[in-house]
């Protein structure tokens, strides 16, 4: 069998790749990646088509040294081998939909990975079902715009609504099952949430912004775990505070399920994935970079030996000065308490976190912060 040494290229064909995402590839383990067959590909990879090759050997290179070529491409919606692979993914409306649709599967002993999303999915949506369907013999997507969790009803009602294309992306991307329960579904004709505490975690940065945000959080989070009774479930470090409150409320509720979290997908540029991003119209969409620039800036600076007070005074003073940006938090911090970090009695691992209004678009992004 051929070594092989090196991914020498990639060449994405599709702006809603990431680098990020890119990476979930390298994870493949190299020497099984060629033996794989299509519809485990595409399992890992969603809705992105590759092809790869292999290229070197004794002929190119004069040695047995390989190198692999990964050439990326969006997945043809429908075609007949998405028909021949793929078993039709179950639409589920309440419950009693639902639990027929697991019911057997649940009975064969099949573990059950659960990702909940407000709809408008991108390739953020997907990695999730992806990571999902590589772990767990049945996936189950839930889509439902959450009311209580809308700090502003003019967010709530301007939510992008696409369920005919999300249904397509979910089933393309591996989900099995699709949950699609209506606001009386779950709620039941009240939508008064109990207030959660979890102390820091629930009331600094998006808790303290939006006020009653994880309350309304908590609540349908709760609904959906009882409603699917998932082994796994799957949230994105896109939203790394909520990603915090959930495992908490998971230690607190539901001891035997199991919260994973995946990496923040971001487009080529560096913006965050995010269903608000088609709010961005023309100049918007770079304004809204300012927010990874920022957070690039602290990581690259404290990374380098840079005191992390001296550096986010600077950073945050041109965030707060900047006129086509409006700022709400800048912050580095402790991923686990969402304390602001300190050399005295935080481990090395920090994020650098922020949340800022750009043309009325309110837009969230973080990274990971290596502090020495
Ligand atoms: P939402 O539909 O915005 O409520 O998000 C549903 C799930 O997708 C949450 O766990 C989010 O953290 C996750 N998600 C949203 N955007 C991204 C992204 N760009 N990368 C990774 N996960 C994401």
């Amino acid at each position: 069998m051929p070594t092989l040494v090196n991914f020498s290229e990639s060449r994405s064909e599709d702006s809603n790749l990431s680098p990020l995402f890119m990476n979930r590839l390298w994870k493949i383990p190299a020497d099984r990646a060629h033996l794989r067959g299509w519809q485990e590909r595409y399992n890992v990879l969603g809705n992105v088509e590759y092809s790869c090759f292999l290229h070197g050997g004794q002929r190119f290179f004069g040695s047995n040294e390989y190198q692999k070529y990964v050439i990326f491409g969006r997945k043809p919606r429908k075609t007949e081998r998405n028909r021949a692979f793929q078993a039709q993914m179950v639409k589920c409306r309440n419950q009693a939909e639902l639990h027929a649709a697991l019911a057997s599967k649940r009975q064969q002993g099949q573990s059950i990975g659960f990702v909940p999303t407000m709809g408008a999915l991108h390739a953020g949506h997907e990695s999730l079902v992806a990571a999902a369907k590589a772990e767990c013999e049945t996936v189950v997507i839930s889509i439902f715009v959450n009311p209580t969790q809308f700090n502003e009803a003019k967010d709530f009602h301007s939510y992008p609504n696409t369920l005919e294309q999300d249904l397509e992306r979910a089933e393309a991307a591996g989900a099995d099952c699709v949950y699609l329960p209506s606001v009386d579904e779950l709620y039941q004709g009240n939508l008064t949430v109990e207030p959660v505490d979890y102390g820091n975690l629930t009331h600094s940065f998006e808790g303290s912004m939006r006020r009653g945000h994880f309350d309304g959080v908590v609540a349908v989070v709760r609904k959906l775990f009882q409603a699917v009774q998932p082994n796994r479930a799957y949230f994105g470090e896109k939203d790394l505070q909520q990603l915090a409150v959930i495992r908490r409320l998971a230690e607190i509720e539901f001891p035997g399920l199991k919260i994973v979290g995946c990496p923040l997908v971001r487009d080529v540029d560096g913006l965050a994935l995010s269903s608000r991003n088609v709010r961005l119209t023309g100049l918007a969409r770079n304004r809204a970079l300012k927010l990874n620039a920022w957070i690039r800036t602290i990581q690259r600076e404290v990374e380098s030996g840079a005191r992390v007070d001296e550096v986010l005074q600077a950073v945050r003073e041109a965030a707060q000065t900047d006129p086509e940006v409006k700022l709400e938090y800048l912050d580095l911090i402790n991923p686990n308490t969402f304390e602001p970090w300190s050399d005295a009695k935080d481990t090395r691992e920090a994020f650098a976190v922020v949340a800022a209004q750009v043309d009325g678009v309110r837009l969230i992004d973080n990274c990971r912060v290596m502090c020495s």
